[in-house]
């Protein structure tokens, strides 16, 4: 088995990537949070006519100097009149009302004295007052959302202006999680001797996959049996994009999924990387399709999720392959244990405008322990050459709350 980098495992999953993959129409109501697959652009101008933009009287401005005008008519919002406005007059518009040809200006009802038919300015407006030009919102030709662009209510308000009442967006990708072992019991399964465990991957994995914004299926849990965990994967990737094991991938007699993805048809992205924890993580890819086969242990298999499947399923939905990576300042000496690329589990602080984290409180051991992700955890990255670091030591780490 040839174990690769945690760098060169990135750099072979980021080349592995297809150019594109696919799109769907959603109908407005459904579009928030979804990635624009087509630039927008405006197919008429905003407004399309001069427009009224307060309750007042339309005119030209300079019959202003005659501080009497004529009322000539009304023309409430909504409705569509051909009707020049004559030198000397003025027409009643209001808010959202066309304002009529040959008028220029609007002075507001609060600004005149309506002495029979006829209106006294009282105060003065400038040229253009409260007339919302062609083309003040938007102007025909304009990209006024570029592809690629997350859908948030502004998007969606501009989309509806524009009549579009489909967009094409990114399709949300695929993810079905299998977890195996034959010590694992689900969620309310009874347990029926004492090597038995209560299996949580599946929950986990999902919930990240949700979080991120992916259509999740959770496949059975399955034993340690190759001909059944074989069955559900090939199962599983015919239904779905990325398909994720988790268990079965290290070196025991009853690690099958290992040897399962040797004999599938599949192109090797990694078959090892010197990650801890993580370093048995295996990753395939089938056509388009990807299968993650991530090692057993919750900490392990949470780990590696973050690292390889989040950044494949944004890439899926149309967003950059990448994972909010910032910067701390170690509070505790942080002790390397290994020649590997090392993530480690701390608490994160934001004190005066810095990022800083210490191990208070954090179990060590195994990976086993989920439980150290509780609460404000940071992910720090530490590199396969970095020794021992002092405290004062700015880290990576992964910025959970911002994936
Ligand atoms: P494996 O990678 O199959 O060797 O599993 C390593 C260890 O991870 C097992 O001994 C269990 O303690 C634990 N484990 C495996 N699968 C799960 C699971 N689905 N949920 C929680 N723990 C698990
Ligand atoms: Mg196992």
């Amino acid at each position: 088995m040839e174990f690769i980098s945690f760098e060169e495992s990135m750099e072979k999953l980021l080349g592995s990537m297809e150019s594109s993959y696919f799109y769907e129409k959603v109908f407005l109501d459904n579009a928030i949070g979804r990635i624009l697959a087509e630039d927008i652009v405006a197919d008429h101008n905003s407004p399309a006519y001069p427009t009224s933009a307060m309750d007042g009287y339309a005119f030209k401005f300079d019959d202003q100097s005659l501080e009497r005008l004529k009322i000539q008519g009304i023309l409430p919002a909504g409705e569509y009149k051909e009707e020049e406005v004559v030198a000397g007059m003025c027409i009643k518009t209001f808010t959202g009302s066309l304002v009529c040809c040959g008028a220029d200006t609007l002075i507001p009802i609060e600004n005149v004295e309506v002495d029979g038919d006829e209106i006294v300015i009282k105060e003065e407006v400038p040229f253009g007052f409260s007339v919302r030009p062609v083309g003040e919102n938007y102007k025909e030709g304009e990209v006024l959302i570029a592809q690629g662009t997350k859908l948030d209510f502004a998007e969606i308000g501009v989309l509806a202006s524009l009549n579009v009442s489909q967009v094409s967006v990114h399709r949300k990708p695929k993810v079905a999680i299998l977890s195996t072992g034959s010590e694992i019991l689900d969620v309310g399964q009874k347990q029926t001797n004492p090597s038995q465990i209560r299996s949580s991957n599946q929950f986990t994995l999902a919930a990240l996959a949700k979080k991120v914004g992916a259509n999740v299926h959770r496949s059975p849990l399955e034993k340690d049996d190759k001909e059944t965990i074989e069955r559900t994967i090939k199962d599983a990737l015919s239904h779905s994009d990325i398909v994720v094991t988790t268990g079965g991938v290290s070196v025991g007699d009853y690690d099958f999924v290992k040897d399962i993805l040797a004999g599938l048809d599949a192109e090797y992205i990694t078959e090892g990387v010197t990650l801890k924890p993580g370093q048995h993580i295996k990753i395939v890819k089938v056509g388009k399709k990807y299968i993650f086969a991530l090692p057993g242990f919750p900490y392990s298999s949470t780990v590696t999720f973050i690292l390889y499947v989040i950044p494949m399923i944004r890439y899926m939905m149309g967003l950059e392959p990448t994972l909010p990576i910032k910067k701390a300042k170690l509070k505790s000496t942080y002790k390397k244990k290994s020649n590997k690329t090392e993530i480690a589990v701390g608490n994160l602080h934001f004190v005066e405008n810095e990022y800083s984290v210490d191990f208070k409180g954090k179990r060590a051991g195994s990976s086993a322990i989920l439980t150290n992700m509780l609460g404000n955890a940071a992910l720090i990255m530490i590199d396969k050459e970095s020794k021992d670091l002092e405290a004062g030591t700015m880290v990576d780490f992964i910025d959970m709350d911002a994936l």
